[in-house]
């Protein structure tokens, strides 16, 4: 009997996922939001409850102190030592981590070095496995990467067309996102198809406020949208996706405010997207809501969201030379079916579509007609429940 805790760290958030391992039970759930501010808010799910207090909160040590007590003042463990392990989501893993690894004094080196290629979320990440380190020191403590599950990718997917220098010297090149979510989601597609992963040809779409989209091989990444960082691919919430990279000094030239890169890579990450186009809003449902109004500019962003998504999957299929399933995932993968409907409309010529009576709000499973040559699913994804696999695989 062991309890596992799942952690995905942000800059000022820190959500958790407790588990009952190997039964892969969830005891208890939640999130500590606005850590760095004295109205911090801390949120724990447990037995049907949600139990909120705000209070302040200087840093992720004291997030994760505050997280600990709570377990123990709710009741949902009695002794720390009832928690014998840790995961943690770290996004970038760059080319050193090609899969999960306990956690050393090295390892959390390395993860901090690699916040040049992830600056928003590798240090936010190391904090938490720092904060961890300090107040249960003896738990096995694993690093789960976004970025490893696409370590199998091929030169010819993950290299940029630039000067090898670039590459060698800069490691500039494609290394992906939301890996344990498309590896989590093509695992259950092969269960739902009744095929072994190894023999099917999957599009995995994780569409959530992050949107990527991964063509998966018999089980392996063979080629992802996001690239570099996780700007890349086809329109998201309030990041572009990707543009012309000449439109980055047209406007730091021309448009007041935006006096260098930096100031525009901040606008394509967020104000852009969903948010850039209706000048609103960056979610789905709020989108949705606009759309069915009559506003036209949630109609462009709406269409224009369609639209991308079309051309990656197309792009795959490609890839791929045919696929067997396309997987839809995350909050609005999982949800919008409308969404899922105008995207799966265009793509009739490829042996996808369907079926309307499958298609509802809140279904999962298989979505496509009978006679479908290319299956559509819907498959909720549980990153946190990967996490918690690895460190069981790790504790050994
Ligand atoms: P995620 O980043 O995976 O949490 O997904 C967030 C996105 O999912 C937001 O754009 C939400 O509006 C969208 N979403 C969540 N629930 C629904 C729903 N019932 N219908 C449409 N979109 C939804």
């Amino acid at each position: 009997m062991s309890k596992t805790i799942a952690i995905n760290a942000g800059s000022s958030s820190l959500k958790w996922q407790l588990y009952q391992m190997p039964e892969e039970t969830v005891l208890a759930k939640g999130i500590i939001e606005r850590i760095g501010l004295d109205d911090a808010i801390s949120t724990v799910k447990f037995d049907g409850r949600s139990e909120s207090q705000t209070l302040s909160i200087k840093d992720h040590t004291v997030a994760v102190k505050l997280l600990l007590e709570d377990l123990k003042r709710f009741g949902i463990i009695s002794d720390f030592s009832e928690i014998t392990g840790v995961g943690h989501r770290v996004v970038a893993g760059g080319e050193i981590f090609k899969q999960s690894a306990l956690v050393t004094d090295e390892v959390l080196a390395q993860v901090e070095e690699l916040a040049a290629l992830a600056p928003l979320h590798n240090p936010a990440n190391a904090a938490g496995i720092r904060a961890f380190r300090e107040i249960l020191p003896d738990i096995t403590s694993v690093v789960v990467f976004d970025t490893a599950f696409h370590a199998s990718m091929p030169e010819v997917a993950y290299r940029y067309p630039l000067e090898d220098k670039y590459y060698t010297d800069y490691q500039v090149r494609k290394y992906g996102a939301h890996g344990t979510s498309h590896f989590y989601v093509a695992q259950q597609a092969a269960d739902i198809l009744g095929k072994p992963l190894e023999d099917l040809k999957l599009i995995t779409a994780h569409i959530g406020n992050g949107v990527s989209l991964t063509a998966v091989d018999g089980g392996k990444s063979v080629d992802t949208s996001m690239g570099f960082t996780p700007l890349a691919g086809p329109m998201m919430g309030t990041r572009s996706g990707d543009i012309d990279p000449a439109i980055i000094p047209y406007l730091v030239e021309h448009v007041p405010g935006l006096d260098d890169a930096a100031a525009v890579i901040n606008v394509l990450n967020k104000e852009s997207g969903i948010l850039g186009v209706t000048g609103r809003t960056n979610d789905m449902r709020d989108l949705e809501a606009g759309v069915e109004a009559g506003d036209p500019k949630c109609q462009l962003a709406y269409d224009m969201f369609a639209d991308r998504l079309k051309k990656f999957i197309g792009q795959y299929l490609a890839v791929l030379n045919g696929a067997d399933a396309l997987v839809f995932t995350a909050g609005i993968g999982e949800n919008a079916a409308n969404l899922r409907a105008k995207i799966v409309e265009g793509l009739t010529w490829f042996g996808l579509d369907i079926d309307p009576e499958k298609n509802v709000f809140g279904t999962t499973g298989i979505i496509s007609t009978d006679a479908a040559r290319v299956k559509v699913l819907v498959v909720p994804t549980d990153e946190e429940l990967v996490i918690a696999r690895d460190v069981e695989a790790l504790r050994g």
